[in-house]
C-alpha cells in the first residue's frame, strides 16, 4: 500500500519526507495500459512520469498551502508533456503525452529538452481564490547554473528550490512499474515558512546556503541512496540505513485512507462545459463526420460521449444560461 512519511532531525535545522507509492501508482499505469489508443507508456517515460508524481507528494508534503501543486514538464522532443496534480488531501492524477518514438536508454534531454525549449513548472494552484486570482507558477529551463542540461528530474526541481526559493534540498527519485518513490532532505529556511506560497526569504536564510554542516552532511547521507534500495526496501529500513546516527522525530504517517491515492477529477459537466467553448458551429461540423463528440480523459481513460441530441441540448442549455445572465444582478 501506498505510504507517506515525515520526520524532522532532532535539534537541527533539517526535515524530511520520504514516499512510496504501490497501489496508486500500479493504478496508473494499469489504467494507461489499457487504453487502446495509447497503450502502457515506454519503459523511460513511465520512470520519469513515477519520478514526477513522488516529487510532487514530496513537494506537497513539505509546504503549508491549501490547494493543488501541480508538476509539468513541457517537453520539445518526443515527450510532449509530463504532467502530475499533487491535491492537499494526497489524492492525485498523473499522464504523459508521448508524441514520437522513445528509444530505449534516452536520456532526459533526448526526451524533452531536444531543441532546448524544455521547461518545468511548478504550479500552486489554491483552492479558495478571489476573484481574478491566477495559480502561483515557477518555470524554469531543463539547465543548470552553468548552462548544462540536467539529466535527472531530481536535479532540475532541486535546482528550482535552490534558485526561486532559497532551500537547500536533496530529492532521491525512483519508479519502475511497482512502485514510485522518494526521499526529500531540506534545510528549513529561517525566517517565511512556506517560502514557496509567499516568499519571505530573509537574507541570513540566503546567506546560510549550502554551508549548513548539519544540512550537508545529511544530504550526504540521502544521496548515498541507491535507486535500487529506495524501489524495494520498506520506508523503516531506509530510514534506519541512512540515518542511524542521527535522532530523528517521526509524525503520524499517511497509510491506510489517508495514504496518497489515485483519483480523477474529470467529470461529464466538464467536458461538457468544454464542447460548449468550442462553438455550435466546431461541434456541428464534428457531428457531421460521425456519430458522437468523443471525449477522453488523459489522466484515468474514461471516455465522454455526446451525440447530436446531446450536443443539441449543450447548447440550448448554455444558451439559456446567457439569457438568464444578461439581466440586472
Ligand atoms: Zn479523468
Amino acid at each position: 500500500m501506498s505510504e507517506l512519511h515525515k520526520f524532522l532531525f532532532d535539534g537541527l535545522p533539517v526535515r524530511g519526507a520520504i514516499v512510496r507509492l504501490t497501489d496508486a501508482w500500479q493504478e496508473i499505469l494499469r489504467r494507461r495500459a489499457s487504453n487502446s489508443e495509447h497503450g502502457a507508456y515506454p519503459a523511460e517515460v513511465q520512470a520519469l512520469l513515477g519520478e514526477i508524481t513522488a516529487a510532487a507528494a514530496l513537494m506537497q508534503a513539505n509546504i503549508k498551502f491549501d490547494g493543488a501543486l501541480v508538476l509539468q514538464i513541457f517537453g520539445d522532443g518526443p515527450l510532449k508533456l509530463v504532467v502530475s496534480e499533487m491535491q492537499p488531501d494526497f489524492s492525485f492524477r498523473s499522464t504523459a503525452t508521448v508524441v514520437g518514438e522513445v528509444a530505449a536508454g534516452l536520456s532526459l534531454s533526448g526526451m524533452v529538452n531536444r531543441t532546448s525549449q524544455g521547461r518545468c513548472a511548478i504550479t500552486l494552484d489554491p483552492k479558495a481564490k478571489f476573484p481574478g486570482q491566477q495559480p502561483y507558477q515557477g518555470v524554469v529551463p531543463l539547465f543548470d547554473d552553468a548552462g548544462q542540461p540536467l539529466e535527472r528530474i531530481s536535479e532540475v526541481l532541486e535546482h528550482y528550490m535552490l534558485q526561486s526559493e532559497q532551500l537547500d534540498t536533496t530529492l532521491v527519485l525512483a519508479a519502475d512499474g511497482n512502485v514510485a518513490a522518494g526521499l526529500l532532505i531540506q534545510r528549513l529556511p529561517m525566517a517565511g515558512a512556506g517560502n514557496l506560497a509567499g516568499s519571505m526569504v530573509s537574507r541570513d536564510n540566503e546567506d546560510q546556503i549550502g554551508l549548513n554542516e548539519h544540512y550537508n552532511r545529511i544530504a550526504i547521507l540521502a544521496r548515498s541512496l541507491k535507486a535500487e534500495e529506495l524501489l524495494q526496501l520498506d520506508v523503516d529500513t531506509v530510514l534506519h540505513r541512512l540515518f542511524w546516527e542521527e535522532p530523528l522525530t517521526r509524525f503520524e504517517p499517511l497509510i491506510g485512507p489517508s495514504a496518497p491515492r489515485f483519483a480523477c477529477s474529470c467529470s461529464r459537466e466538464r467536458v461538457a462545459k468544454m464542447i460548449v467553448s468550442l462553438g455550435r458551429e466546431e461541434a456541428q461540423s464534428i457531428l457531421s463526420e460521425r456519430e458522437d463528440i468523443e471525449v477522453g480523459c488523459e489522466f484515468c481513460g474514461v471516455q465522454y460521449r455526446f451525440d447530436a441530441v446531446d450536443a443539441a441540448q449543450l447548447f440550448t442549455d448554455a444558451a439559456q444560461l446567457l439569457q438568464g445572465n444578461a439581466g440586472p444582478h
